[in-house]
């Protein structure tokens, strides 16, 4: 049974970037009781092979001591398939699934409630475990390792202590900035595993299994165009999938063909390497406004009336996997690659390190 806390509160990205296709913000069409695309087991989750092995393994070695799983932490960027794999693993254990997230308890006391109502063996998610605040993490210690609250009632010679049991459970935190967390707290998990960005190829499965789900009639290669201007992100990948059901529907019969797709995705200006105008204009303004970088993330945000968190979460990490930015210690630089995607002129002193590259493997090769 899965459950969904109610009243958490919207993550900040998800208002910032409302109206964003290619946002990977988490919306109500993603939680897991109304989503039908949202896989249940492994079996149906693609891709990621290293962690699913992994965690598979975990899985097997605790059912098969009757424990408890170890806690477990999943970190990569947003949209890849975090809450669906603690899903999975509350499914594949048996057990119930409860989901919650770090900015969502605000008190101690929320998160007893909390741990107080799981059954013996519930996997607990928090989604962005690195925003608890510290006096809900402090309480959140002793209820990891010993499985017990320690609670201080009232103030002075009214104080009082209490030392509550709790049932065994499994903790799942997810976050999109490992280095955020508190050492402490990153030391009381027992698994730690981290979400890559997905392949074309994988991405265009999913596009394939979530039309069959959707009863969307799609050509193959309609579902590898819409899979290689998703980011690397699932969550962007059906997305995508279903505004571009939409246009097929409206602007002809229905059928998702390589033509629509194309025609769709530029219409919602995402580009052929999924780009879309919010990394456009980014690129644009560091070359623009600073001569192609270096520039400081806080700077670049105030620059382009972005938050920071917005840019270093999704727009950063699929521009740098595709190498057109890059992160030195003075700020972000744009890459020569970057100039020709964008059709602007390459600046000399990066056209000079291209070329030592391409002889460079030339000469090797
Ligand atoms: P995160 O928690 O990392 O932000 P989610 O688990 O909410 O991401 O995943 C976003 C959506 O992407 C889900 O609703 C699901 O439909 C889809 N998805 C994620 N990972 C996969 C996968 N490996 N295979 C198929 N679909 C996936």
């Amino acid at each position: 049974m899965i459950e969904k806390k109610r009243g958490a509160a919207p993550r900040d990205d998800e208002l910032d970037l409302e109206g964003r296709l290619t946002d990977t913000a988490y919306t109500p069409e993603d939680s897991a009781v109304e989503n039908p695309l949202r896989p249940r087991t492994f079996g149906e989750y693609i891709g990621q092979d290293k962690v699913k092995e992994n965690l598979q393994v975990y899985i097997e070695a605790a059912k098969s001591r009757r424990e408890t799983l170890d806690h477990v932490l999943l970190y990569g960027p947003p949209g890849l398939g975090k809450t669906t794999l603690a899903g999975i693993v509350a499914n594949e254990l048996g057990v119930n699934l409860r989901i919650t997230s770090g900015p969502a308890i605000e008190k101690p006391g929320d998160l007893a409630a909390l741990l107080t109502n799981l059954s013996p063996g519930d996997v607990l998610f928090i989604d962005e475990v690195h925003r608890l605040p510290r006096v809900v993490e402090e309480i959140l210690y002793p209820a990891m390792e010993d499985f017990a609250l320690d609670i201080v009632t009232g103030k002075g010679q009214m104080a009082a202590s209490y030392h509550l049991p709790l049932p065994r459970f499994t903790l799942v935190g997810a976050t999109t900035r490992a280095g955020q967390l508190s050492t402490p707290l990153r030391d009381r998990f027992g698994v730690v595993l981290r979400l890559e960005l997905y392949s074309p190829e994988e991405l265009g499965k999913i596009v394939l299994r979530s039309a069959g789900i959707l009863h969307a009639a799609i050509d193959s290669d309609a579902a590898v165009e819409i899979a290689s201007r998703s980011r690397g992100t699932p969550r962007i990948a059906n997305r995508l999938l279903k505004r571009v059901r939409d246009f097929a529907e409206v602007m002809s019969d229905g059928v998702i063909t390589l033509n629509t797709a194309r025609v769709a995705l530029d219409r919602m200006e995402i580009d052929e390497l999924g780009l879309d105008a919010s990394d456009r204009n980014m690129l644009t303004a560091i070359i623009k406004h600073y001569g192609g970088g270096p520039v400081g993330l806080d700077t670049l945000a105030a620059a382009i009336g972005e938050e920071s968190v917005t840019i270093e979460d999704v727009n950063e990490p699929y521009l740098m996997q595709i190498g057109f930015l890059a992160r030195t210690p003075r700020g972000r630089v744009v890459t020569a690659a970057a100039y020709l995607h964008l059709g602007l002129p390459v600046p000399g002193r990066l056209r000079d390190e291209d070329d030592g590259q391409t002889r460079l493997v030339t000469e090797e090769g």
